[in-house]
């Protein structure tokens, strides 16, 4: 992935609105708020590709993205909103499992963890999803200048418990911070 390659494609609320599989690509997950929109906005240096924005409704698409000409990223909704209505929740999570069993060109989901916070129940359900889907997964842990250096460790390794229990999982983190750059050319060369 190369900075300053990448185009919106297009969002979409049904599997039925995807753009052909005529491509690999790869996904990104997390909980609102995790700091996905301020990695997907370094990675690709376009400030404001994926809009920031908290609002459940607004956000319940699944958005495309071209990076150069063989690869697609994905954005898929953020989970674990407080106050989402069920309705919401369960057509998130329906759209979900079908996007994740049946996308033959998914090469690799990166699941945002934030550094704060750690695997939440929320995430572990996201990961069990992975597993059974048989998508290989790998963690980026989000914020990390928001956690000091003593502490960052001990979180750490809180997730890379928490993965030890997914057949699924890559085991190696990408600890990023948006705000500072960290992480941001690994988790390129790693796209
Ligand atoms: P999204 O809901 O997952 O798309 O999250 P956003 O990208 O909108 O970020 C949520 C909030 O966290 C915003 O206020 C961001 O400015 C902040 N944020 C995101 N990434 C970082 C980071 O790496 N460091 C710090 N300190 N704040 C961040």
């Amino acid at each position: 992935l190369f900075a300053g390659e990448t185009e919106f494609v297009k969002g979409v609320v049904a599997m039925s609105g995807l753009p052909d599989a005529d491509r690999l690509e790869v996904c990104f997950a997390g909980r609102s708020n995790v700091g996905k929109s301020s990695l997907i906005n370094a990675l690709t240096g376009r400030k404001g590709l994926a809009r920031a924005s908290n609002t459940p409704g607004r956000t319940q698409e699944i958005n495309y993205f071209t990076a150069g000409d063989d690869l697609y990223l994905v954005d898929l909704p953020g989970y674990g909103y407080a106050n989402a209505p069920l309705p919401v929740v369960e057509k998130w999570q329906r759209l979900l499992k079908q996007f994740l069993q049946g996308r033959q060109t998914l090469r690799r989901a990166f699941v945002l963890i934030d550094a704060r916070h750690g695997v939440k129940k929320v995430d572990d359900e996201i990961l069990s999803l992975l597993d059974s889907a048989a998508v290989t997964f790998q963690v980026v842990v989000t914020k990390a200048d928001k956690v000091k250096e003593k502490d960052r460790e001990k979180i750490l390794d809180q997730i890379r418990g928490a993965l030890s229990k997914h057949p699924a999982a890559y085991p190696e983190l990408i600890v990023t911070s948006s705000e500072k750059g960290w992480g941001i050319p690994t988790l390129r060369a790693i796209i």
